[in-house]
């Protein structure tokens, strides 16, 4: 579904590559935590896999296509069926719960209409349902400003799934969070990811969460893999030496 060939990047005022000529693949169904301190280059991997970042070397191919290959309407294509979560969430503060999901179907919209009006029904009860699925039922007209750490994160969870994506992609989602919220938002991102048959892949530092809720982990350290498999075989000292 999703393959690396060679992948390198190297930013512009730096010597050092933050990603080393990765190859990998990943299919429908994998849930993949990908691990590492930081500046170990997950950040940028993750931002590879949705074409925010161009690799300097080597090619990602989404669905055999190469992303640096596609025009702008592909481009959009691949990006509405992916959904992202981020560590501070990306909401919109003064926007109601209900408003932020709506803004997760404006990349299905050829012109981009205003938030507050202009939505058809079936949108509003897309996101409703959304909403529903993350428990936030009775929530849909509260500033998201208001909302705790872990319901900011359930918007932000409703408003990947409202895509319909395929793919899910998370930028260190639970790192702002404490240990209970975490596990409680893994344990909602885990059962959405069986429910629909995704390919997820979350970036995560703890090491405990990887180890309770994937299928497949990968360590990068220095922009390299220096793990990548089973949950269980992941030889710890590898990771914190
Ligand atoms: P976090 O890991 O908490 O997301 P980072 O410190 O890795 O935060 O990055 C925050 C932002 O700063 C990102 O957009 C990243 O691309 C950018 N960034 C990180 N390191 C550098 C750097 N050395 N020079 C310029 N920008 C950087
Ligand atoms: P992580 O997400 O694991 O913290 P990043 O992908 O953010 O790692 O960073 C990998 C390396 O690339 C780090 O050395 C970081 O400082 C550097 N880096 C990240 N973003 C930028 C940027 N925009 N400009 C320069 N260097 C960056």
């Amino acid at each position: 579904m999703i393959e690396l060939n060679n992948v390198s990047v190297t930013y512009p005022e730096s010597d050092s590559k933050a990603l080393h000529a990765l190859n990998l693949t990943f299919n429908k169904g994998e849930f993949v935590c990908v691990l590492g301190k930081s500046g170990a280059g997950k950040s940028t991997f993750i931002r590879c896999l949705n074409g925010l970042q161009v690799p300097t070397e080597g090619e990602v191919k989404v669905e055999k296509q190469t992303l640096t290959s596609m025009s702008e309407p592909e481009l959009r294509q691949i990006r509405q069926h992916t959904g992202m979560i981020f560590q501070h969430f990306n909401l919109i503060p003064r926007l109601s719960v209900m408003q932020n999901v709506l803004t997760g179907l404006f990349g299905r919209r050829s012109s981009f209409r205003n938030l507050t009006g202009l939505f058809t029904n079936e949108e509003k009860s897309a996101a409703s349902a959304a909403i529903k699925n993350v428990g936030l039922t009775g929530f849909e007209n509260r500033r998201v400003e208001l909302l705790s750490g872990g319901q900011k994160q359930r918007v932000g969870i409703a408003r990947a799934l409202v895509q319909q994506p395929s793919v899910l992609l998370g930028d260190e989602p639970v790192a702002s969070l404490d240990p209970g919220t975490a596990n409680q938002i893994f344990t909602l991102i885990r059962n959405m990811h069986d429910n629909l048959g995704l390919l997820t892949i979350i970036n995560v530092h703890d090491l405990q969460l990887a180890k309770k809720y994937a299928d497949r982990v990968i360590a990068l350290k220095d922009g390299e893999v220096i793990f990548d498999g089973f949950p269980d075989s992941f030889g710890e000292q590898a990771y914190s030496e």
